[in-house]
């Protein structure tokens, strides 16, 4: 028997599209969100995904889906262009990229007022001080997530375990700024055998790993908020990091994949977009 609360990420996302929609009415002209893409089935899937919110909200669109075999001036040469093209207000190049591809120098390389995934090194730093004007879609739609559960952060022990770029280091920092007492683990801890016991210890665990059922039911703390981003596919399923059914006995709050951290995601792109154009308007 179950005890967990699952969080709906689908009802959360419709709520946001609602706003977002009243928010565009408001809006002289419409933003374009361009899309750079790889020939992956994950980027692909990941793709449609934003065109049809994207659509359904009147927010236009750009795509460009590159060969796996991109070379790193290839790439960059499609951002320099909607850099330059006032038409199109955010641009977002869909990660992992291909081995060949420095994905920092693409950071780099967005235009910081179009970048939003808020990967540019000046974006990041306005996070670091806790000044971020676009935030990362899918740290932002982690603390949707948390929010939704009324649960007050200060002081809370929040463990995140992984500490990439996109989503790790971006959601210790907003878990810092609510004054969560915020631990990042990442393969170092694994290795040292320490993750157990830091999971063991959080009221709130994030986990953005991607490596199926990785964390174990049984290191839940009893009451905790367990938001699992990791998206992995086994047989023909998709599963998240966490075990989720025997999570769901010890977790107070728990966000399940399919159907948590993803349609929010979504959602903050399209948001971010708008804030980018409203950036853009404003200059
Ligand atoms: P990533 O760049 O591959 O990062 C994975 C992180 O996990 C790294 O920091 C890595 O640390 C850490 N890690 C690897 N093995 C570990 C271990 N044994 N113990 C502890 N940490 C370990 O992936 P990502 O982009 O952050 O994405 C993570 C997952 O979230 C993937 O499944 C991805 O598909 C999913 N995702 C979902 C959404 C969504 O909207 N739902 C959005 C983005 C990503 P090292 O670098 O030190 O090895």
């Amino acid at each position: 028997m179950s005890s967990a609360v699952v969080l709906d990420g689908t009802a959360i996302a419709e709520r946001i599209k609602q706003a977002l929609r009243e928010e565009l009415a408001g809006l002289k002209g419409k933003p374009t969100l361009a899309i750079l893409s790889f020939q992956t089935p994950a980027s692909d899937v990941y793709r449609k995904a934003q065109c049809v919110q994207a659509v359904t909200l009147g927010i236009r669109t750009r795509e460009h889906t590159a060969s796996v075999q991109a070379t790193q001036v290839d790439v960059e040469q499609v951002i320099q262009q909607w850099n330059s093209d006032p038409t199109i207000h955010g641009v977002f190049v869909h990660q992992p990229m291909p081995s060949q591809i420095d994905p920092q120098r693409i950071s780099a390389t967005i235009d910081p007022r179009k970048d939003i995934e808020g990967i540019h090194p000046q974006n990041s730093a306005r996070r670091f001080f806790a000044k971020a004007r676009i935030g990362s879609c899918t740290a932002l739609a982690v603390m949707e997530l948390i929010e939704s559960t009324g649960v007050d952060l200060i002081g809370k022990d929040a463990v995140v375990v992984g500490h990439s770029e996109i989503v790790g280091r971006p959601v210790s920092m907003l878990l810092l700024d609510k004054l969560a007492t915020t631990t990042v683990c990442h393969i170092g801890t694994d290795r040292a055998g320490k993750l157990e016991d830091h999971v063991r210890r959080a009221d709130v665990l994030v986990v953005a790993v991607g490596r199926p059922q990785f964390i174990k039911g049984a290191w839940i703390k009893p009451g905790a908020i367990v938001i699992d981003v990791g998206i992995n596919v086994v047989n023909g399923r998709v599963v998240g990091d966490v075990e989720c059914e025997a999570a769901k006995q010890r977790a107070a709050y728990i966000s399940p994949v399919p159907g948590g951290v993803g349609p929010i995601t979504v959602m903050m792109v399209m948001k971010n977009t708008i804030e980018a154009f409203k950036l853009q308007q404003r200059a």
